[in-house]
């Protein structure tokens, strides 16, 4: 059955603005006779002890109900790191070793999106690829081959944002939130995403890359 979900991110205690896109997104998926998930994305460093035990108690004390077993992020690390080598194996990323200051640093075309990245690594030789590989661990990007993607939303209609070569995995090994969303999005049969609209610019790239592995 498909499902909706709410995916806090455990870096504190459930806040008003948590609770209206929690209560809007069990709204949709029960209205719509959808299964309701919760996701836990507990996969960088902010994540506060505790705090994802108290998310689910005040929405549960609130009468939110969901549906199965809350899915943990970090217990799907090995998950992420089998994605990200079937997408390299495909030829579709790549290792990236700027700093975020050389890409903010770095020439653009002149209508490249704002903060997209400038394909720096992209065009390292053979011998400056192996100088930067003394430095730190690279992050593995994703070859776009596209430079935007169109998402339709029930609010903001027919949506066409950028989509670049993003971050699959940051330099740390941890597995990035546009990469995580997507794999445990398609893997628990969510085909309605209903979010803050901060993340509207952020929805082309995780559509994209979906249809990258093979999901709608
Ligand atoms: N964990 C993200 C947040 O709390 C939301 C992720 C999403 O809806 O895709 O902002």
């Amino acid at each position: 059955m498909p499902a909706g979900r709410y995916a806090p991110s455990p870096s504190g205690d459930l806040h008003v603005g948590n609770l209206r896109t929690a209560l809007l997104a069990w709204l949709f998926a029960r209205r719509s006779g959808r299964r309701f998930l919760i996701r836990m994305e507990d996969l960088d460093g902010r994540s506060i002890a505790g705090a994802a035990d108290r998310q689910l108690a005040d929405l549960a004390a609130l009468g939110l109900d969901w549906d199965g077993h809350v899915l943990y992020q970090s217990t799907r690390r090995d998950r992420y790191a089998q994605i990200i080598a079937e997408l390299t194996a495909a030829g579709r990323t790549f290792e990236c070793y700027c700093t975020r200051r050389e890409i903010l640093d770095a020439p653009r075309a002149p209508h490249a999106p704002e903060g997209a990245y400038p394909g720096t690594c992209l065009r390292l030789s053979e011998a400056q690829r192996s100088e930067r590989r003394t430095g730190r661990p690279p992050a593995i990007r994703l070859r776009a081959g596209v430079t935007g993607f169109t998402v339709h939303d029930e609010l903001h209609g027919s949506f066409t944002g950028p989509v670049d070569d993003f971050v699959l995995q940051r330099g740390d090994g941890t597995p990035a939130y546009n990469l995580a969303v997507v794999v445990d999005d398609a893997e628990s049969g969510i085909d309605q995403v209903v979010r803050g609209d901060d993340l509207l610019t952020s929805a082309p790239r995780q559509a994209y890359l979906a249809t990258v592995l093979g999901h709608t």
